[in-house]
């Protein structure tokens, strides 16, 4: 069996949009500082939600994107993590090593009232709160459950999607593990260092040979199901930092990211943009949250819905005349 694509082409889908554009936003690290980290669970003062606005942290873009989406008229995926401690769940034979010392502190804590109050106020707010897996979770479906009973248990109802931190993923068994814990779409899938629809089926050790059969050769321009069901899988199709590195500076990425809407218009497809929230912050990444901007106006003038993933979701497997076939 070849896995299904899924398009904005199936009868009743997306209504009459040309095509569709998934706004994500992976909450990697809130704090630019550690010791903001502890301040910060420890100070009440963040407690309420008016200092979500404060310009204090550099890296606490909650309010901003908000405001900013608010203001075009669109809502959005976050991804919350939910890491690994690096002395308390890591052997200590990991604790001198500088990629873990990166991967596994400068972390927020789920529980953290300022998070708590974020994730509330997007939810509240029409925003979709998915899992960002932790680093090891990909292939750990009891970390996985974990994580997502956590943050479900601070939403106050259950999560529908997610994607990896690092984009993780053994192929189908990851997304197994995903489905097996109630997830229902996975936006893993895809390259962190390139941009556009031609991601490579993946090529991981253990799930290969499941790989060669439930993942098309080369996912092209949709969504598809790597199973015979309702578990959708949503390609990442366009970073904000690899972007701007391939292209060559902001301006140049603003060429391509046209050349992308434009291309996602002719094939109908279902575009993923991945936006990192500290990076909107435009005195420590200039042009950036510009670009995000720009890809939003240009994507509804040329046709496209724009929003959450859960809702791309939805529109996805809801309507009948969507059978994947
Ligand atoms: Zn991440």
């Amino acid at each position: 069996m070849s896995a299904q694509r899924c398009s904005v082409a199936c009868p009743g889908v997306f209504d009459d949009y040309e095509f569709a554009v998934c706004l994500t936003h992976d909450v990697d690290r809130v704090y630019k500082t550690y010791q903001s980290l502890y301040y910060a669970a420890a100070e009440r003062r963040l407690y309420h939600l008016k200092t979500l606005l404060s310009g204090t942290e550099p890296y606490w873009q909650f309010a901003e994107i908000m405001a900013l989406e608010d203001r075009l008229g669109v809502r959005s995926s976050f991804y919350f993590l939910n890491e690994k401690h690096l002395l308390t769940d890591k052997s200590p034979t990991t604790w001198l090593r500088p990629t873990d010392w990166i991967r596994y502190t400068g972390h927020y804590e789920i529980g953290d009232p300022a998070i708590v109050d974020a994730i509330r106020a997007l939810d509240e707010g029409g925003w979709e709160v998915g899992l960002h897996g932790s680093y090891d979770s990909y292939a750990d479906p009891e970390r996985l459950a974990w994580e997502k009973q956590e943050l479900e248990g601070v939403l106050g109802h259950q999560v529908t999607g997610g994607r990896q931190h690092f984009l993780n993923l053994d192929g189908p068994e990851t997304w197994r593990h995903h489905r097996d814990v109630g997830l229902r779409y996975d936006a893993s899938f895809g390259s962190s260092s390139t941009v556009g629809f031609d991601t490579p089926a993946p090529v991981a050790g253990t799930g290969a040979e499941q790989s060669a059969t439930t993942v098309p050769e080369r996912v092209g321009a949709g969504v598809f199901r790597p199973f015979d069901d309702d578990f959708l899988v949503f390609p990442l199709t366009v970073m904000e930092a690899p972007l701007v590195e391939e292209a060559g500076s902001v301006d140049a990425a603003w060429s391509k990211l046209r050349q992308l809407l434009a291309d996602a218009r002719r094939r109908q497809a279902v575009v993923t943009a991945l936006w990192h929230p500290r990076l909107f912050n435009e005195t420590e990444f200039p042009g950036y949250r510009r670009l995000y901007e720009r890809l939003i106006t240009e994507a509804k003038s040329l046709g496209a819905w724009v929003g959450p993933v859960e809702e791309a979701y939805h529109e996805l497997v809801d309507h009948p005349g969507c059978t994947g076939a």
